[in-house]
């Protein structure tokens, strides 16, 4: 029988033989938000979770990974007006992750990982990546199963780069993870083309801009799912996974000098 590699399961009294500072402890941050009228509130916090789950499940013994708990909601405040969005302050979530980093530390773990779903988080998460390190000395990391369009990650051209949230990956992977969640007879394009004829000032482009899904229009989501499926899902999961593991195989290895 495989041993649980889910941080929650250890006894108190194992935390000292089984955790050492090679262990990696992974936190998947997940969001509880809008992802307009064709998929649920969870989508962030699922990819985020089975991501987790799934590459423990691959590549834990070996890379001695352990799960923390998701953090469920995070910081969705791009999503006010729309019925569901959770979201917490940056000060709380900030908060929040330095009162862990305080119980961390008194774990042998010294690697932290957070594997996060919702590109609203990245900026924030970096600056708590720096500050974990300097209030606890732990070294932090962040990665993204899917990198945001509009932090440097992919989307099709049919999206004009520009499927950020609830757009053809996202939907077609949940079409592969949670089928019984999506209803693609809501699924519509939702595309802001005047901002994609940007040089500059577009997702993905040199100059970023603070922004709501109310800015463009009233469905919530930016993307185009109407061409989702679960076949592209599973094949842009397994790329997903692969990219991850590749990732934490160098962060297992990983010293400053
Ligand atoms: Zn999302």
């Amino acid at each position: 029988m495989k041993m649980s590699r889910n941080f929650a399961d250890l006894k108190s009294t194992d935390i000292d033989h089984r955790l050492n500072p090679s262990s990696i402890l992974l936190v998947p941050v997940g969001a509880i938000e809008q992802h307009g009228p064709h998929l649920p509130l969870s989508v962030d916090l699922v990819i985020a979770e089975t991501t987790v789950s799934r590459i423990i499940a691959e590549r834990g013994e070996e890379l001695d990974l352990w799960a923390l708990p998701p953090i469920a909601i995070s910081k969705s405040n791009e999503h006010v007006g729309f019925a569901g969005s959770l979201s917490l302050r940056a000060e709380t979530l900030l908060a929040l992750l330095d009162d862990l980093g305080s119980g961390i530390k008194e774990t042998p773990i010294r690697k932290v990982v957070f594997v996060n779903g919702h590109g609203g988080n990245s900026s924030l998460l970096n600056v708590a990546c720096r500050d974990l390190r300097v209030a606890h000395g732990l070294m932090t990391f962040l990665m993204h199963p899917f990198i945001p369009p509009d932090q440097g990650g992919h989307s099709p051209p049919s999206e004009m780069g520009m499927g950020i949230h609830g757009g053809y990956e996202e939907t077609s992977v949940m079409l592969y993870l949670c089928p019984d969640l999506v209803d693609m007879n809501s699924a519509l394009r939702n595309i802001p083309e005047k901002l994609g004829k940007n040089r500059y000032v577009r997702f993905g482009g040199t100059t970023s801009f603070g922004w709501l899904a109310s800015d463009f229009g009233k469905y919530g989501h930016i993307g185009d799912p109407t061409g989702a499926t679960r076949e592209a899902g599973q094949e842009l999961f397994a790329a997903a996974l692969e990219f991850v593991g590749d990732q934490l195989e160098e962060v297992s290895k990983f010293s400053f000098l």
